[in-house]
């Protein structure tokens, strides 16, 4: 991927994005533009729409609290995103804010909480975690905008499942063994017509799963129960540590 201007700011605009077009911003994006970044008119950004690939744009200032990009040529065309869901017992406020936003770096194109027995915030505020979503993805560089479902069982969610979607399953108390090389051979195993089958990865909540749950998982054949090593990690790390060896050994980090 040939790298792109980091330092200019990237900004996520819910319009469409063509040369000479007008991207109008919401009070917000204006104040943070002017006022906190103190930019000018005719300063370089960079706006994407998660549609049209990413706009080489200049700033424009209607008045002291309201801004428009003028766009001028495209820097960067569409790319879809890797195939990858996370799944995650949602976590409580700060730590729930940095997992999503990790796992947006880390390539999730779709964030689906899932309530399991043990989960301590089953109250989630989709809202929130669809603009730290979008705030991640102005900052690494995505071009997509994640999805991110409103939570749900997650006997419901294994029940509609589709079979065709592999479930990396980090379970605390797997057996240790080469994850890369677990994961592999389960791929391997299904012989898809894509380089890179469709991916989920799921991380349990603080406590961790229950053995009904352990045992329901493990009885699904899309599911592949893996270790994480040798420690018993945080849920916000493992969210990490997870989305990271799916992308090393099936993912776009290949
Ligand atoms: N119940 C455990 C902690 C669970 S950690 C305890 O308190 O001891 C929260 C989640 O992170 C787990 O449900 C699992 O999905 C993941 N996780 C943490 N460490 C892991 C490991 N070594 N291997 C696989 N998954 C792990």
């Amino acid at each position: 991927m040939a790298r792109y201007d980091f330092n200019a700011q990237r900004l996520y605009v819910d319009c469409d994005l063509a040369e000479g077009a007008r991207a109008p911003l919401s009070k917000e994006q204006s104040n943070y533009l002017l006022n906190v970044l103190r930019l000018r008119d005719g300063d370089l950004l960079l706006a994407f729409n998660g549609r049209d690939g990413e706009w080489r744009a200049r700033l424009a200032s209607v008045s002291r609290k309201e801004a428009a990009l003028t766009i001028d040529s495209l820097e960067r065309p569409q790319t879809q995103p890797c195939d990858l869901h996370y799944v995650f017992a949602p976590l409580k406020h700060a730590r729930l804010d940095y997992m999503v936003q990790k796992a947006i770096e880390m390539g999730a194109a779709k964030l689906i909480p899932a309530l399991t027995h043990r989960t301590q915030n089953s109250r989630v505020n989709v809202e929130r975690m669809r603009a730290n979503a979008i705030e991640a993805a102005e900052q690494c560089g995505v071009l997509t905008i994640p999805e991110v479902d409103e939570p749900k069982k997650l006997e419901k969610l294994l029940a509609e499942w589709p079979s065709d979607r592999l479930l990396v399953f980090c379970d605390e108390d797997a057996p240790p063994g080469d994850p890369v090389a677990r994961l592999r051979a389960f791929a391997g195993d299904r012989q898809t017509d894509r380089p890179t089958p469709p991916l989920a990865v799921l991380v349990g909540p603080e406590g961790g799963f229950d053995a009904g749950e352990r045992a329901m998982l493990a009885a699904l054949p899309f599911v592949v129960p893996v270790s994480l090593g040798p420690r018993i990690l945080r849920a916000d790390t493992a969210a990490v540590a997870a989305l990271a060896l799916v992308q090393a050994a099936l993912g776009d980090w290949r």
